[in-house]
């Protein structure tokens, strides 16, 4: 994607975690098309640090549920119950955990923001925002290509 455009504002996210898929779910709705760029020093942008399947046990359970997560996309409860059942049993989860106050495994929560990252790329894409991903890209390495002339 072409974030080169100087006739838009450019904005930068630094990490590409649940804080970045807000706050990337505000910017594309502004009113003045912007260029987002987003810089992610891990494999999968919009995961997170705590809910990272990499990093995180999937018997550890979030403290936060369904009903009480500012929903993205579509809510977490909503983006469940379009997963295949064999793949949420899989996961630990039953039918009748499919309510609104229950507690999901962490990396649950980390495979739920990003797929709504995805979907807002997405989204901004069709809105006409810009929004370049970055992945495997520390902020660190890029800011001094940018520096450098060559980003
Ligand atoms: C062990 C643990 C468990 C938690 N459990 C819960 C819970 O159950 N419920 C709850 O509400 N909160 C929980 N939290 C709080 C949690 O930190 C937040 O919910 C959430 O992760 C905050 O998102 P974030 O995007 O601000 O930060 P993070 O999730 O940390 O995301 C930051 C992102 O920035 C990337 N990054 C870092 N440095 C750079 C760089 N230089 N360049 C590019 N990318 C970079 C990282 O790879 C990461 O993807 C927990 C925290 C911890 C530590």
């Amino acid at each position: 994607m072409n974030t080169n455009n100087p006739t838009r504002p450019r904005v930068a996210i630094i990490g590409a975690g649940p804080s970045a898929v807000y706050a990337l779910k505000r910017l594309i709705t502004s009113e003045a098309p912007l260029a987002i760029l987003i810089f992610e020093s891990g494999a999968r942008p919009g995961v997170g640090t705590p809910y990272d399947r990499q990093q995180n046990s999937p018997a550890m359970l979030s403290n936060i549920a369904s009903i009480e997560l500012p929903p993205v996309c579509e809510t977490l409860l909503d983006w469940l119950q379009r997963i295949p059942p064999e793949t949420r049993h899989g996961w630990g989860i039953g039918d009748a955990d499919l309510h609104e106050r229950h507690f999901f495994p962490r990396v649950v929560l980390g495979d739920y923001y990003a797929d709504q990252f995805g979907a807002l790329v997405n989204e901004a894409a069709r809105r006409a925002a810009t929004a370049s991903r970055c992945t495997r890209a520390p902020a660190s390495a890029i800011l001094s290509r940018m520096r450098a002339g060559s980003g």
